[in-house]
């Protein structure tokens, strides 16, 4: 149960009006987070896109269409009230301090007033790399992965060649969702993972590199150790071997740049969420999501579950400075698990503690359950505990 607050009371009879940046997974749970708990706050939600992209689901876009893992800012913002505005908001440390002293925000001819202003802005993938048959990021999210695949396979030739570049858990995740789809499409493939390390998904137990590397061999994904990508911008992309060959990424009929995302500035903030900037807390200024390194014992993993965590954390913050609760905890939020998905029914990962490997089918239906909690939140259905 959340207890509700006519915020106009205490904010000296106009309501709260709290204006966010950024509408991803950290920004919407703050927002569903003070919808809840002040119901006639005003919301602003400024965002460059459209729809709000569920971003998790992105492989799933390789055999369905990319509007199952959009919703449209129109269709959230009649479920939860707010006004969304769509524009690139250019941040940075002195924007911060004139907007914390003058409690507005300019976003091009429009100057909005504010309360609070939350910076939820996530990461970016770097450059966008304009070369034939290669998607990065970006272009995996605006681009239909099953349509490229279509063209992959409607292509001639024998045993054409995807390369994927990042062993990371997002090119992990698309290599056996390839996999599948065009086994099932009967296609003449070859696909090769391509990664910096001599092992995959280093940064996480053991175990979890293990099994994917095993479930590789089974399905004849080609792992291929310690590749640097390299974009100089005089010449055009290749892959370079730590001993010293070089591949050229136009000789690939499909390249997929998944080498992951890193905030633009990633701002500092105490144990509230509140930013600091030198020895300057700005008061009236919150930050949440990747973007955000937030002091003290709580995660800043760059994964869904930190960034709705932190997002709640700065709105119940920003509720407690607009003296609307009495009480909050600052934030503490240690990550219960990380699974990621190979292909249908089969998944990898860790939940409770990272020795605790959860593999096969049990594993795929905790990724699901993940996935399907966070719907319920974007539903309006809150069954997060904490
Ligand atoms: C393909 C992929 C798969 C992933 N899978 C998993 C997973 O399975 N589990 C997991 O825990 N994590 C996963 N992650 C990580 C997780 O998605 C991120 O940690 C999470 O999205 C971070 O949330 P955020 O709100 O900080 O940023 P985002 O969700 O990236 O949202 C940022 C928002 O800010 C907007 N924005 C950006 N710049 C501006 C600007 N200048 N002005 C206004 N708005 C702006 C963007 O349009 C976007 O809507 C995955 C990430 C990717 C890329």
């Amino acid at each position: 149960m959340h207890d509700t607050i006519d915020s106009s009371e205490i904010q000296g009879g106009h309501p709260l009006h709290v204006i966010i940046v950024g509408g991803g997974y950290a920004g919407l749970s703050a927002l569903i987070t003070l919808r809840k708990a002040a119901p006639d706050a005003r919301i602003t939600l400024i965002d460059p896109k459209p729809w709000h992209l569920i971003i998790t689901r992105l492989h799933e876009t390789l055999h369905s269409p990319l509007e199952s893992i959009r919703i449209s800012y129109k269709a959230l913002a009649e479920r939860f009230r707010f006004d969304h505005q769509q524009y690139a908001v250019d941040i940075d440390e002195n924007r911060l301090k004139d907007w914390q002293d003058q409690r507005t925000i300019k976003i091009d001819t429009e100057t909005l007033p504010f309360d609070f202003l939350l910076i939820a802005t996530g990461a970016s993938s770097s450059m966008p790399l304009r070369q034939p048959h290669l998607y990065d990021l970006t272009a995996l999210t605006l681009n239909s992965g099953a349509e490229i695949l279509e063209r992959f396979v409607s292509n001639d030739g024998p045993e054409k060649t995807i390369n994927l570049i990042g062993g990371g858990p997002t090119g992990i995740q698309f290599a056996f969702e390839i996999d599948h789809v065009l086994k099932a499409m009967h296609a003449d493939f070859r696909l090769n993972v391509y990664d910096a390390h001599v092992k995959l998904l280093g940064q996480f137990p053991h175990a979890l590199g293990d099994y994917v590397e095993q479930r590789m061999i089974g399905k004849r994904i080609a792992f291929m150790p310690e590749w640097h990508f390299e974009n100089p911008a005089d010449q055009t992309a290749s892959l370079v071997h730590k001993q010293g060959e070089r591949r050229e990424i136009a000789d690939s009929h499909l390249t997929l740049l998944l080498t992951g995302k890193k905030p633009k500035t990633l701002w500092h903030a105490n144990s509230s969420g509140q930013v600091c900037l030198d020895k300057q807390t700005l008061t009236r200024i919150f930050t949440a999501g990747d973007c955000s390194h937030y002091d003290l014992m709580g995660s800043n993993s760059m994964t869904a579950q930190s960034a709705l965590r932190k997002g709640r954390a700065a709105a119940k913050n920003i509720l407690l400075q607009a003296g609307l609760t009495r009480f909050c905890l600052p934030y503490m939020h240690r990550d219960i698990g990380y699974v990621l998905s190979l292909g249908p029914s089969d998944a990898v990962g860790w939940v409770g503690n990272t020795g605790n490997i959860v593999k096969g089918v049990p594993a795929y239906l905790i990724k699901e359950t993940t996935e399907m909690q966070y719907d319920l939140l974007l539903s309006g259905v809150d069954s997060y505990i904490g």
